[in-house]
């Protein structure tokens, strides 16, 4: 076991899971976060259901924080960041934006990813129509009890419209990836709506549904099925308004022809994109990014979550769109390999 400290970087899934696996068998850890809280994405952004466990993020994510928490072998830092990491693999010398510095024998990023920001597919009405909402913006609403209403009158949507793919898989804004996670999160997201609100007849605008492995059955069919959910193979010119409802206008790929639908509220199912500080941690811990500026790993099938650079890992959405459970597998697998590695230089030494 190394007696230098391991250093987890970010507070999400990954992050939880991999300063935990640290610490069951035995390695002291720092856990450093950016936020005040700790739980990425889930907790941050105030997620509901999550897909496929059905259970809230508030719950599911709560208790990975709390198993760290009571766990003494971890020291956490919130509202921190990593400003310098000098030295090498065995022998890193952080220093961190509370001014205070720490050796580490290695080192594991979990910094996750950034939600596309729906201002820049500005077409799609977000921004100009208030009844136009992301996902996340609906999974808070459920999430703090409210129910989904439209934001410009405060009432019960009778039709709802999901864009699939916003922000992803499209060239034209330089974002070719699919966010892995989001067909899933829409079907779940629509049959909620269902639930609640019986007489909303709700919408899926897609290219392709990639409800992947079990899903499809858990979510693609039952939302149709059981929820009546209605799902559009189209291609979306604009979305504008006529004052009242959002007007969603394109053309349904099915049958060739132009298609134009008003609803009381359209949702983006917005993307993961590469977190925004990555040029940054790129160049503070100088690792090398992929090419559409995730965090690149250096093979797939030697030491899990190998960086260019020897001695610091990464692990869930930091390398590219990633679900919960992923995240969480590669934070433990990513931890070992990070405690392999101070162990090979301990033997070496
Ligand atoms: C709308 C939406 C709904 C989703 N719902 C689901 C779902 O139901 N089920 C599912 O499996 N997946 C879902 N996902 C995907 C899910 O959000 C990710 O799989 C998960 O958050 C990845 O965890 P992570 O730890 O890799 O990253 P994150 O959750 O992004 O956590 C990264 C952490 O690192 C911190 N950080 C970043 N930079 C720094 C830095 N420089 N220094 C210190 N800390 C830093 C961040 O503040 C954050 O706390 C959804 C995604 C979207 C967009
Ligand atoms: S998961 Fe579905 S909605 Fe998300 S980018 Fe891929 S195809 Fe589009």
């Amino acid at each position: 076991m190394s007696n230098k400290p391991i250093l987890v970087v970010g507070g999400g899934p990954a992050g939880l899971s991999a300063a935990n696996s640290l610490a069951l068998v035995g390695q002291k850890t720092v856990l450093v976060e950016k936020e005040d809280k700790l739980g990425g994405a889930p907790i941050l952004s105030g997620y509901a259901k999550l897909v496929p466990s059905g259970e809230w993020a508030k719950d599911a994510i709560g208790s990975m924080v709390d198993r760290v928490q009571n766990n003494e072998l971890i020291t956490i830092k919130t509202g921190t960041s990593v400003g310098k990491c000098s030295g090498e693999a065995g022998n890193f010398k952080v220093e961190f934006s509370d001014g205070n510095s720490d050796q580490f024998s290695s080192i594991v990023m979990c910094t996750g990813f950034t939600h596309f920001d729906s201002i820049n597919k500005p077409e799609w009405g977000f921004g100009t129509y208030e009844d136009v909402v992301t996902t996340t913006q609906i999974e808070q609403m459920i999430s703090s009890g409210n129910g989904v209403r439209r934001p410009s009158n405060g009432e019960k949507p009778k039709r709802v419209a999901i864009l699939l793919c916003v922000g992803s898989r499209d060239r034209q804004i330089g974002r070719e990836w699919c966010s892995k996670i989001c067909c899933t999160v829409s079907a779940n997201i629509a049959m909620e709506i269902r639930e609640e609100l019986p007489d909303c007849h709700v919408y899926i605008y897609y290219m392709d549904i990639r409800t992947f492995g079990l899903l499809e059955t858990k979510y693609y069919w039952k939302s149709q099925e059981e929820f009546k959910v209605k799902y559009i193979k189209a291609r979306i010119a604009e979305v504008t308004s006529d004052g009242d409802k959002v007007i969603v206008k394109g053309e349904d790929t099915l049958v060739k022809r132009p298609i134009t639908i008003p609803f009381d509220m359209v949702v983006h199912a917005v993307g993961m994109d590469p977190n925004v500080d990555n040029m940054l941690l790129s160049s503070v811990f100088d690792v090398e990014l992929e090419s559409n500026g995730f965090i690149d790993r250096k093979n797939a099938y030697g030491a899990m979550g190998a960086t260019s650079r020897d001695g610091i890992f990464v692990a869930g959405s930091a390398t590219g769109p990633e679900t919960i459970d992923d995240s969480i597998a590669q934070g433990s697998a990513a931890a070992m390999s990070a405690l392999a590695s101070a162990n090979a230089r301990i033997a070496a030494e």
